[in-house]
């Protein structure tokens, strides 16, 4: 049956400015690295990405090592713009990265400029794409100068197979440098992707004050800590978790007793402000006016539908964060 988007897929999505950059993106975004591989349902992640647009969810994120197998989200990606999006491209921000191993050999891993180039070109094809909206450089090569890695990404944009450039995983230092070259070379860094939630505090170490001073917007990856920010793992490991599936990037190991024991407390705090926790922990992040948009997965339409409705209560009391630390210490 042919997809036909909500007309009212933007009545109710809020969209902020990527720091100082003329682009919005929507408060809640998607990210395609666990569910959309082919090692999964390709209804089921249909009917994701078509739940996503039509609640005004334009901005959808990739890289070329996403799957399993490597590639293949892109692919799956590209059959479903192709087939179902046609027309709506305008209405999209997609980005994809380099940065991690997709090939054999020197040139497939890392930060040089052959990597970084012809790795994109790859990415274009899977996805059947002219150009993305956003290139990343995915994580820092500690052996590559950063002058060149920031040189491909310059390049890449004045090139048109990217509009904008973005860095991933830099710490605050490494960060505010690639910034400042990116910067020089006339093409200034949109934003920045770093790992954040209730549970992985680091870019409030520096790194936040950095991209508010350069006017660069900030993305949270894994916002909900792969799952366990939600109410999924309160009672044991589930066998359709990501926890439980040999592909996924969790490990049961992380699931502890300590980790648990927090997450009942933050479940009930979220019950008493009439959230699930999954809206809770979104919440959380959103109420920061330097985080431009929070980058979430699902495996399942519904989880997708339960994560949109944190946009329904983003404050909170100073009595409330002051609950959340005492749990989080
Ligand atoms: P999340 O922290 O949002 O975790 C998503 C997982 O949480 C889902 O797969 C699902 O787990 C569970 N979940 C989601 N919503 C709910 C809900 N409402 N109720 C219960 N469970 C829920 O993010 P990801 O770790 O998936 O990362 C998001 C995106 O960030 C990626 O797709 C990618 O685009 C980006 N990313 C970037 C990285 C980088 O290095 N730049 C690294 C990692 C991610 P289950 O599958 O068990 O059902």
């Amino acid at each position: 049956m042919t997809y036909l988007p909500s007309a009212e897929r933007y009545h109710t999505m809020r969209y902020r400015r990527c720091g100082k950059s003329g682009v919005k993106l929507p408060e809640i975004s998607l990210g395609l690295w666990h569910n959309f591989g082919h090692v999964d349902v390709m209804e089921t992640f249909r009917k994701i990405l078509h739940l996503a647009f039509d609640s005004g969810i334009t901005h959808f994120d990739l890289a070329n090592n996403y799957g399993p197998p490597p590639g293949s989200a892109e692919e799956n990606f590209g059959k479903i713009l192709k087939e179902d999006f046609r027309g709506y491209r305008d209405e999209m921000i997609i980005s994809t990265k380099a940065g991690y191993t997709m090939w054999d050999g020197p040139y497939g891993d890392w930060g040089s400029k052959k990597y970084l180039v012809a790795s994109l070109d790859q990415s274009l094809k899977r996805m059947g794409l002219d150009y993305v909206d956003i290139f990343y450089h995915h994580r820092p090569d500690p052996e590559t100068p950063l002058e060149e890695t920031m040189a491909a990404l310059d390049l890449i944009v004045r090139q048109g197979k990217a509009l904008y450039a973005g860095i991933s995983n830099y710490p605050a230092e490494e960060a505010a440098k690639a910034v400042a070259i990116l910067k020089e070379l006339g093409t200034p860094c949109l934003i920045h992707q770093p790992k954040y939630s209730m549970f992985v505090r680091e870019p409030e170490q520096g790194l936040l004050d950095v991209l508010e001073e350069n006017g660069v917007g900030c993305i949270p990856f894994s916002p909900l800590a792969q799952g366990l920010l939600t109410n999924k793992y309160l009672h044991g490991i589930p066998e359709d978790s990501r926890a439980a599936k040999s592909t996924g990037y969790l490990q049961t190991s992380q699931v502890t007793d300590e980790v648990i024991a927090k997450i009942k407390q933050l479940n009930t705090l979220a019950e008493q402000r009439g959230q699930t926790l999954a809206q809770m922990a979104l919440a959380w992040l959103l109420k920061d006016s330097r985080v431009t948009s929070v980058l979430i997965g699902a495996s399942k339409p519904e989880q997708l539908a339960d994560s949109l409705k944190a946009l329904e209560n983003v404050d909170f009391s100073a009595e409330e964060l002051e609950r959340i630390e005492n749990i989080l210490k």
